[in-house]
């Protein structure tokens, strides 16, 4: 991939055939179960019309969002594949759900029953999914709350999903997956019999027992290490680039950015770049990172602004770093995970906060396009 061409300011490029290979990897791994794919929050905010459009052309059959809004979006650019609300109702007015074919994902009896009226009042058997929290206490049915259902509670209702949520996925040798597995399987055998799901991306990693009927990974999808502290064994998916603004020539000692914070010697050189914490670059990760020129890792120095990094490029030749010359913010070897690190985060929070002033670009699968 050039970088050198074009590049008129701070530009994201998605690649929507690593995204489509990262799916079909995930279901290699997971060989009996259906692959769904988490599109929540615009993708995780890698755009949710092409990301899903590049699924779907894959053949993936059933998308996860959080909100029902992200729903009715996701609806009206594919018509067929089932879609699940995570939210569950929520409080919003069932027939949205009907009129976009939304499945929510009931978490308490309450909702199970306003279902349940509203599939009596339209005459229809409408499709249902049941989340049952094991262990994470957020959102879900307890195991008091099962057992407390009607012998009738599902009547006139198609389940077509019972899920759960592991804590702890990315912590293979942590108990709680095996305590949630096993609340997961004597819960579900106290409802009708449906397909389930378990395991996101972390917990496709551990092995079949996980895998039940459908997996539903997100982070994966998108290049986020699903196995934190072993390699990383999905493709990355977002490059981020951006050309040098100017080349500071440092000609006395002085200091670097906001709060003076790095001291800069005579001779030194810095180079400023059009992103900052307003385009997602934490300032957490003040002086922390290494981002590349030409192939060289260069560090990044002085506090994260608004719009704008420093970058030390004194140890490159003056004639390879000039105002235009395109930096790799983000790439294979300095991802989202690693500028993670470096803000003390997790990849996710990194990638769904990628900001919305950059240029953006998606490479469409080969033979898809
Ligand atoms: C976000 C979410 C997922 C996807 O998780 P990843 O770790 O991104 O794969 C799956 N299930 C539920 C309930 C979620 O909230």
């Amino acid at each position: 991939m050039s970088t050198a061409e074009g590049l008129e300011r701070a530009r994201l490029t998605v690649d929507l055939g690593a995204v489509v290979a990262n799916w079909r990897d995930l279901g290699r791994l997971a060989p009996g179960a259906e692959v769904a794919a988490v599109v929540k929050a615009d993708a995780y905010g890698l755009g949710l019309a092409p990301v899903a459009r590049a699924l779907a052309r894959a053949g993936c059959r059933s998308f996860f969002v959080a909100r029902l809004e992200e729903g009715e979006a996701l609806r009206a650019l594919l018509a067929e594949p089932r879609i699940f609300v995570l939210d569950g109702l929520a409080g919003r007015p069932p027939a949205r759900f009907l009129e976009t074919r939304l499945v929510p994902v009931l978490g308490e009896p309450a909702e199970l029953a306003l279902w349940r009226a509203t599939a009596r009042r339209v005459e229809r058997r409408l499709e249902t999914a049941i989340l049952l929290d094991t262990g994470l206490t957020r959102l879900g049915f307890s195991a008091e709350e099962v057992a407390s259902l009607a012998p009738d509670a599902f009547d006139g209702l198609a389940l077509v999903l019972v899920a759960s949520h592991l804590a702890c996925a990315d912590e293979p040798d942590h108990p709680l997956n095996r305590r949630q597995w096993e609340a997961f399987v004597a819960l579900r055998a106290r409802l009708p019999a449906a397909p389930a799901g378990l395991a996101a991306s972390s917990g496709i990693f551990l092995g079949p027992d996980f895998h039940f009927d459908q997996v539903r990974p997100g982070a994966a999808l998108y290049g986020v290490n699903p196995t934190p502290g072993r390699p990383n064994p999905m493709r990355p998916v977002v490059r981020l680039e951006a050309p040098v603004l100017k080349v500071h020539a440092v000609r006395e000692p002085g200091s670097v950015g906001y709060g003076a914070t790095w001291p800069t010697a005579a001779g030194a050189r810095i180079a400023v770049v059009p992103v900052g914490y307003a385009d997602g670059w934490p300032r957490a990760a003040s002086s922390r990172g290494r981002v590349r020129i030409d192939g060289c890792e260069v560090p990044i120095v002085g506090r994260v602004s608004m719009d704008l990094l420093t970058l030390d490029v004194s140890d490159l030749p003056a004639e390879r770093v000039r105002p235009g010359t395109p930096v790799e913010l983000l790439s294979a070897t300095f991802g989202v995970d690693e500028l993670a690190r470096a803000a003390s985060t997790i990849g996710y929070e990194i990638l769904t906060r990628l900001g919305r002033r950059f240029e953006r670009r998606w490479l469409e699968p080969e033979g898809l396009a």
